[in-house]
């Protein structure tokens, strides 16, 4: 039938595209994308980019989520700062937010007006599920005056509570700027541990009361294990997230946020590196840098990871209440002011 001829030459096109997106990009199983993958793929993808122009929607994707979410479908995909920077000057009336919960809230305060909706429903996250606005609370009663910096990684409860929202991209730059020499810092007690080092690192010592937990999948990473991987691959560039322990990023050659590990590869002439982050980055990378060679191990987000093309496609067409991200406008309102003010301090 006519009809079913041009789809299926439309589903081969769609392939193709996705193929070249992905053809170089390892899946968690550590299997390569194949062009048979890449048809299977191919409907869902169709489906989502047509019904999302179609609903004047936009799609945001956190680099840690399925290559064929992030690659295949988004509009745009980035870290927890750019997606927050890029939610800000949304035009579109609906926001498809895959990434996890605490991610969609955000995206929801700087456009309170409109529809946000996480297809993986309410994903949690170690770090953001770490620490409760009350126990924010009794911290700033515990240290009156003290400045409290919440990580981005955090509940929109707690980010009303806190006077400045950082990513890993700013932190350290805006923890240095700030004239106070004790800080609050929630919910991760790593990374407030790497903050208090490069503070004393750059010759602003401060001292940075923490509260709260830590991400399970960076947490993982062990210095033992960069040593090895400098023995079995002489010359390799390993990078790490500041999230992972102290002793891990003390031994490794860069340590920095998503963006931060990107420009870094991207501007390296090494061919070699290992990545302790999260497979998706490392999906990113493989995807813009054919030529270069990334070494397990990896770690996996599992929250990040209930995003899928199918529940997204889903989301579009038909979302169910825990997909929709509604919050009170109190905290609308005073969450909004640690991320404005993150912004101010990151200019
Ligand atoms: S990778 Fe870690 S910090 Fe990021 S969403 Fe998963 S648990 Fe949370």
């Amino acid at each position: 039938m006519p009809f079913q001829a041009g789809y299926k030459a439309l589903l081969e096109q769609e392939a193709h595209r996705l193929y070249g997106l992905l053809g170089s990009v390892t899946r968690d199983n550590g299997e390569k994308y194949t062009a048979p993958d890449c048809l299977q793929i191919a409907p869902y993808t169709l489906a989502v980019n047509q019904i999302k122009k179609e609903q004047n929607a936009i799609i945001l994707a956190h680099s840690y989520t399925l290559p064929e979410l992030a690659l295949g479908v988004a509009d745009f995909s980035g870290d927890s700062y750019a997606l927050s920077a890029k939610a800000q000057e949304v035009k579109e009336e609906k926001i498809i937010f895959a990434g996890v919960w605490f991610m969609a809230e955000t995206a929801k305060i700087l456009n309170p007006a409109k529809e946000v909706i996480i297809p993986a429903g309410k994903a949690g996250c170690t770090l953001a599920d770490a620490i409760t606005a009350d126990e924010v609370k009794n911290l700033k009663k515990q240290y009156p005056g003290v400045p409290v910096l919440c990580y981005i990684n955090s509940s929109a409860a707690v980010k009303a509570q806190s006077d400045i929202c950082v990513t890993s991209s700013n932190v350290f730059d805006i923890a240095q700027r700030l004239p106070e020499k004790e800080l609050i810092f929630v919910p991760d007690l790593l990374m407030a541990k790497n903050l208090e080092n490069e503070l004393v690192r750059r010759g602003t010592p401060k001292k940075i009361i923490s509260a709260g937990g830590s991400c399970y999948v960076h947490k993982q990473y062990s210095a033992h294990q960069v040593a090895d991987l400098r023995r079995r691959y002489p010359g390799i560039e390993v990078l790490c997230h500041p999230e992972c322990l102290p002793d891990v990023c003390a031994v490794c050659d860069y340590v920095g946020s998503t963006k931060g590990m990107q420009e870094y590869v991207a501007r390296s002439d090494k061919k070699l590196f290992a990545l302790l982050t999260e497979h998706g980055l490392v999906n990113r990378l493989e995807s813009a840098h054919a030529d270069k060679t990334f070494i397990w191990p990896f770690g996996v987000c599992d929250y990040m990871k209930q995003n899928t093309l199918q529940n997204t496609l889903q989301a579009l067409v038909a979302p169910m209440p825990a997909q929709k991200v509604i919050l009170s406008e109190d905290v609308i309102t005073q969450a909004k002011k640690s991320i404005q003010n993150m912004f101010e301090w990151t200019r």
